[in-house]
């Protein structure tokens, strides 16, 4: 990763002591990074006397990383489904706005609006490509990170509070910023990098305990979640003649299994294990969309796929995009025929 510029940090510095009323925001859906690096950004306001600051989600994070949130007051997390009014009135009443793990403002969902019409001041921190700079005052975009809970680590190392020794990070943030790098990396199977490797090593050193969150990551899931990835192997993923494997789950298996938000985490990337297979999709039917998770190996790109075939985007070898039921395909059962047809083009060029 590159350097972070000093004359960065001194913006970041003066904008937040001049605020009185700070949103932190995460993208829809949010993810183990999205809430671990905005709760790391949430004590970090704290040590710096920030009182009044809120962490806003378009929709609800999943239980499973709920640990994340110890210590902190409920009231300290809105979301737009739960309650529209409070969310939009946070973003109105703050005079900086620092966005975290996304590009666009649009990846916000139904708090996009309530961004694009605030005069508050912007700061972005985020690790994904083609970062939408004109929204922002101060950009910190680095994709050669594993997360961007990493990157905002190595801000938050190069800030005056800690001075670059993260035992002065308030000990929560240090374990949101792991759990954030964790869930990015897949427990360290997949973007990281020596960067990555030297932050989860002054971590340990702090006295993060990664055992723990390790445990509460992957050791604390439903009997019912491994029964369907057990249904899901075996009866529900295809593999196409040009080596991409999906699976369309329906609202229906869904009820069935009693899934939750959260309870398939992983299970797009299971089919990557199998040699011809070079790219892998998951499709989950929500109401009317579809939401789609894209998964690739080197030499396939993830997301350009999503970009061009399935109305989103990523990184190079993760992405996501959705359908929409009624306009690319006319019911679930259509989902295989458009992923086939799909992919194929994408792969081939025809
Ligand atoms: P996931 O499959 O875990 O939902 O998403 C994988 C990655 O793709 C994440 O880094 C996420 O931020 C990104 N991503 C997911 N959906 C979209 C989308 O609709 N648009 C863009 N630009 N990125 C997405
Ligand atoms: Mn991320």
């Amino acid at each position: 990763m590159e350097y972070i510029k000093s004359r960065d940090i001194q913006q970041l510095m003066k904008l937040i002591i001049s605020s009185g009323n700070i949103a932190i925001i995460g993208h829809m859906k949010p993810d183990g990074d999205a809430l671990g690096s905005c709760v790391a950004m949430f004590h970090f306001l704290g040590q710096c006397g920030v009182e009044k600051r809120h962490i806003i989600f378009p929709d609800a994070f999943p239980a499973y990383i709920d640990f994340i949130t110890e210590g902190m007051e409920k009231e300290s997390i809105l979301t737009h489904t739960d309650d529209p009014e409070t969310a939009e009135r946070a973003i109105r009443d703050s005079d900086l706005i620092i966005c975290l793990d996304f590009n666009a403002f649009h990846r916000t969902d139904r708090l996009e609006n309530a961004l694009i019409e605030s005069s508050a001041k912007k700061i972005l921190i985020d690790h994904h490509l083609n970062p939408d700079l004109r929204n922002f005052e101060v950009v910190f975009s680095e994709t050669e990170v594993s997360s961007a809970s990493e990157l905002l680590f190595h801000v938050l190392k190069a800030t005056p509070v800690t001075e670059g020794q993260i035992t002065r990070l308030d000990p929560r943030a240090r374990t949101a910023l792991m759990t954030g790098m964790t869930t990015d990396t897949n427990n360290f199977a997949n973007s990281t990098y020596p960067s990555t490797l030297k932050m989860a090593s002054e971590l340990l050193e702090a006295g993060v305990d990664r055992d723990l969150i390790v445990h509460n990551l992957y050791n604390r899931h439903s009997e019912n979640r491994m029964r369907l990835m057990g249904h899901v192997l075996k009866d529900l993923m295809t593999i196409t003649y040009d080596g991409v494997a999906y699976i369309v789950l329906d609202s229906r298996t869904q009820k069935e299994y009693e899934i939750n938000d959260g309870d398939t985490e992983g299970f797009v990337n299971l089919p990557l294990a199998i040699d011809k297979v070079r790219m892998s999709l998951l499709l989950k039917e929500d109401g009317d969309r579809v939401r789609v998770s894209i998964r690739s190996k080197k030499g396939t790109s993830a997301n350009l796929c999503a970009k061009e075939h399935f109305n989103g985007g990523g990184h190079e070898n993760a992405a996501g995009g959705r359908l929409h039921i009624g306009q690319e395909i006319g019911s679930i059962r259509d989902a295989a025929a458009y992923i086939e047809e799909h992919t194929h083009l994408f792969l081939n060029g025809k």
